[in-house]
This record gives C-alpha cells, structure tokens and sequence, in this order.
C-alpha cells in the first residue's frame, strides 16, 4: 500500500532581500509503498534533500501536496525520523543520552524504564552496545554515524529519511554501514528514503531507484527504475 505521496509538488527557496524565489522541485509526483526501500539519486543541487525535507515536514511545498498515509504533511511528526550526512550529534553529551535526546524532547512522555530499553534496544542494532558511555569526539566517523541511525531508530519511526547518510565515512567503513543498515532494515522492516549521489549505492540498497536529473534552468524531473532485488 501507498504510505507516502506527492503529488504534483513544487518547492523552492525565497531569496526576501532580492525578491527572488529559487525553485528546487518543480511538479515532482511519487509514491513511496509501505516497506521499500527508495534511493534517491541525483547530482549535487538537484533537489534531493529539498525531496527529503518535504516528506519530513521540514520545507512546505509552493504548491501540490505530500501525504503520508493519506494525511497531508504539515510539519515533523513522530512517525518519520531523519538520519543526517553530518550526523548532528550533540559533542557534550554521551552516545546514550544523544540517543535518548530523540525521545525526550517529544510529546507523549516515555516512561524511564521503556526509554532504557529503546536505548540499549537501538544501541544494540547499530552494534555500539557498550559504548554508552562514550562521547562522540571519542568515536570514528562510521561508529558517530550509528549513533545518529540509534537515535533515528530509537523512536521507531514507521519512514527512515537518511540524507547522504555514509557521505562523510570512508569507502571500507561504508561498505560495512551499508551491510548493517540492510541487516538492521531486514529487521525493523521500515520504509526507508534514502539519498545519495552514488549509484552504485542506490543499486546496493534500494528496491526501486527515483533519478532525480538536474537540466539548465530550473525543471527538475523524476525517473522510476524498477530494479529486480538480487
Ligand atoms: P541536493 O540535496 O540534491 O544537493 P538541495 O535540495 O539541497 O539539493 O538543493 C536544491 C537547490 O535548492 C539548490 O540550488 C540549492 O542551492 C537550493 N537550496 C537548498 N536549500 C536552500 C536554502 N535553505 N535556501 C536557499 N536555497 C537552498
Ligand atoms: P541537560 O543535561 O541539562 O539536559 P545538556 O545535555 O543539553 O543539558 O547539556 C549538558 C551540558 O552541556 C550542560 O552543562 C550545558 O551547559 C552544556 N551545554 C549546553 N549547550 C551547549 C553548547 N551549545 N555548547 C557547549 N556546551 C553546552
């Protein structure tokens, strides 16, 4: 089934100064299925974390409407979490409470004993059970990734937003993040949207591949490529 839908969707950026008004996605239409994994893929600028952003909540459209489960977007909701490129973790506390900083912060408190169990439950996935007490300047650029992917996962969003997720981890360590991310989605069994400007990344993960083309001027356009799973 359809959980997330846009359709004929614009957005663009204003520049207030000089009047201006960027257009970065112009009349996209997609559809994202209950439990696929999407990969978006795209050169530099082409609109792919303004796409992400507008499945967050994060950026309201200029005109058409995004709907997740029939219901129209109208600002972050705690059943989409973002994973970031540049992980976004807080340097002053520990990989535990920047894990827990997910859930705290939200409405509908969660009780402390349910939240140590999501905590240790999302630490265990990503594999840094152990590391809890660490701080992030403590660990590699691949194992603070994970902590960002903990803290996406602990408050077991129904849809993954992952911008450019492994774009700051080296080849090797990415190989191994792309692996553990299949193993941990195979397990949760989430709707993932995922960006990346690789693609052999997007073949590597995605079930269904959106090529978002980035043509002189301001037209922004959407491919489809429906890719057998290996
Ligand atoms: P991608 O993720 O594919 O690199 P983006 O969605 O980040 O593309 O950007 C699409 C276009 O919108 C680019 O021209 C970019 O410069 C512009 N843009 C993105 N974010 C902003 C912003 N906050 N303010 C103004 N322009 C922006
Ligand atoms: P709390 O534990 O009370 O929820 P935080 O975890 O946000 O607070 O902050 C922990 C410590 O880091 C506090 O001593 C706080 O003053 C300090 N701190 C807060 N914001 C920043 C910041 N932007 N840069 C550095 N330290 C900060």
């Amino acid at each position: 089934s359809t959980l997330i839908e846009a359709a004929e969707v614009s957005a663009g950026y204003d520049n207030k100064r000089e009047r201006t008004r960027l257009i970065a996605l112009r009349d996209i239409s997609l559809k994202v299925t209950q439990g696929e994994f999407l990969a978006i893929v795209g050169p530099s600028g082409c609109g792919k974390t303004t796409l992400i952003n507008l499945i967050a909540g994060f950026v309201k459209p200029i005109s058409g409407v995004v709907k997740v489960r029939g219901v129209e977007v109208d600002g972050p909701g705690a059943d989409r979490a973002m994973v970031f490129q540049d992980y976004a973790l807080l340097p002053w506390r520990t990989v535990e409470r920047n894990v827990e900083f997910a859930i705290e912060n939200r409405r509908g408190h969660v009780p402390k004993p349910e939240r140590r169990r999501r905590i240790a439950s999302a630490l265990s996935l990503v594999g840094l059970a152990g590391f809890e007490k660490s701080y992030p300047h403590e660990l590699s650029g691949g194992m603070r990734q994970r902590v960002g992917i903990a803290r996406a996962l602990v408050g077991e969003p129904e849809i993954l937003l992952m911008d450019e997720p492994f774009g700051a981890v080296d080849a090797m360590t990415r190989e191994a993040m792309q692996a553990e991310l299949e193993r941990i989605i195979a397990e949760t069994r989430q709707t993932v949207v995922f960006i990346t400007h690789s693609i052999d990344e997007a073949i590597t993960l995605g079930d269904r591949i959106v090529v978002v083309s980035n043509r002189p001027g301001t037209i922004r356009e959407i491919i489809d490529v429906d890719l057998p799973r290996p």
